[in-house]
């Protein structure tokens, strides 16, 4: 099932907007809000209503922008996209959007996930005469939507949609409308706002903060929203899966400002770690979180367990996220490069440290040595996640299963390896119960990566169907 799996997975972000003069601007600042989603590329593509134009590029949003000359992007509407990949994929032609022209029309595309077909269907087009200029997964979907000779509209994005299994938010762009689609199971977020008259559409509200826009509602699971000149229409072109919002958006990839899926992200961190401090406390001096990701989760277990919060870690903001690294030698100098302990409040002092995951285990050994070097007393792990044993296929990169330390070792051996004092997991129930407030709305939460249990399928099964 897994098979197709590995390859380019993406964490990125994508963004939309509909209806105002400044869109490639304002799609430029709502990247720039979702840098955290990636810094690999970026880019934008603008209609003015009669074509498409583009500016990409590798690299940071800003170093992709510094150059770009904006009355050159005139038009309307926009959409962009911000990317990270693995394993040297990184080229020109996989930074998205993806833009697609043919004599009568053009198509721009931005995605945001894995679909688990793409390697399967991509062997289809080939066979039948397609030539894929990316390996990139979305150039997928593009052709799929080409080869019905229906032109694009929502019946061919209906039913190329409906050939590919996975997890998706794309945001495509035609000279003359917009769409949006989510997966059935919802498992990558994708909200709609307004600002003004105009629509916008992004990966995380805190986009929406950026422009001065509102949130107005998700997308739903398997629906495909279609936005132009006349307003909004909406249509379902799957069965509705149960809500399966990938929990690591909580846990460590969305900002704390944002709401995913009405829940607001540092909020459920706080709770994620309200709920670490009741099941697993520690007889320590200080609580302190790695930060930027664990910051939120270690202040919720302070509040909880009435011990102090502290700084006891700096972060060099100039150094970016450790996995950027392709190699476990330079992600362990990244780590080294990028915190730093506050010798005067750690030493001599009894610590709990709380992370928000532990993956490789890179990260909470170096910081453990560390803590330790500066003199502190005791270092008692606590992990605001449970423990990561399965690799994710809807997009999130976690790795081989080989690599992934709690996999191949028990919690008392991870603590021995990252040399630790003690060392525990929130439980599958307290993430849970931190993340889902009202079944109802939120209904349930992806956490294949923790209990191995996979909502979709590649054969594209679903695991609960919602009539909701
Ligand atoms: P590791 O050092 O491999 O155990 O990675 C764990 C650290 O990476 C945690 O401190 C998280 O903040 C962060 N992290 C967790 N998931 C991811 C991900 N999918 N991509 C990048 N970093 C992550």
């Amino acid at each position: 099932m897994l098979a197709e799996m590995k390859g380019i997975n993406e964490e990125c972000g994508v963004f939309g907007i509909w209806g105002h003069e400044n869109a490639a601007e304002l799609t430029y600042y709502g990247l720039h809000s979702m840098q955290h989603r990636g810094q690999e590329g970026a880019g934008v593509v603008v209609s003015d209503g009669e074509q498409l134009k583009a500016h990409k590029g590798l690299g940071l949003v800003n170093d992709v922008f510094k150059q770009a000359d904006f009355s050159k992007l005139s038009g309307a509407s926009a959409v962009g996209h911000v990317r990270y990949s693995t394993q040297g994929e990184n080229t020109p032609e996989n930074v998205q959007p993806l833009m697609f022209k043919s004599q009568t029309e053009g198509m721009a595309l931005a995605h945001n996930g894995n679909i688990m077909n793409a390697e399967t269907l991509s062997g289809e087009l080939e066979g039948q005469g397609s030539i894929l200029q990316t390996s990139s997964d979305t150039e997928v979907l593009a052709h799929l939507i080409k080869r019905s000779g229906m032109g694009i509209n929502e019946t061919s994005i209906t039913d190329a949609i409906n050939k590919i299994t996975g997890a998706y938010a794309f945001v495509m762009l035609t000279e003359d409308k917009m769409y949006a689609a989510l997966d059935p199971s919802g498992i990558r977020p994708l909200s709609i706002g307004r600002l003004g008259d105009a629509y916008v559409v992004a990966s995380e509200t805190c986009a929406f903060d950026q422009i001065g826009a509102t949130f107005e509602r998700e997308v739903l699971p398997g629906e495909l929203v279609t936005i132009n000149d006349e307003g909004i229409a909406s249509i379902r072109f799957a069965i509705r899966g149960q809500r399966k919002m990938c929990a690591m958006e909580y846990v460590y990839l969305s900002r704390p400002d944002s709401d995913v899926n009405e829940v607001n992200v540092h909020a459920s961190r706080k709770r994620m770690g309200k709920e670490l401090a009741e099941a697993s406390p520690a007889d320590a001096d200080m609580v302190i979180g790695v930060p930027d990701s664990s910051i939120s989760a270690a202040i919720g277990y302070a509040e909880a367990s009435g011990l102090p919060y502290e700084m006891g870690i700096i972060k060099n903001r100039y150094v970016g996220r450790t996995f950027i690294q392709p190699s476990q030698e330079l992600r362990e100098q990244g780590v080294k490069l990028k915190l730093a302990p506050v010798r005067g409040i750690v030493s001599g002092k009894r610590i709990v440290m709380i992370d928000d995951s532990i993956v490789r285990g890179t990260t909470s050994k170096r910081i453990v040595h560390m803590l330790k070097k500066a003199g502190a007393a005791e270092v008692h792990v606590r992990i605001a996640s449970p423990s990561i044993q399965h690799p994710c296929c809807y997009g999130i990169d976690m790795s081989t299963r080989d690599e992934l330390i709690a996999a191949n070792h028990s919690v008392d051996e991870i603590g021995e390896i990252i040399g630790a004092d003690s060392v525990a997991y929130l439980s599958e129930a307290g993430l849970t119960k931190a993340i889902v407030k009202d079944k109802t709305i939120h209904q349930g939460i992806c956490m294949a990566c923790m209990t191995g249990n996979y909502p979709v399928k590649e054969n594209g099964e679903q695991e609960a169907v919602y009539r909701g």
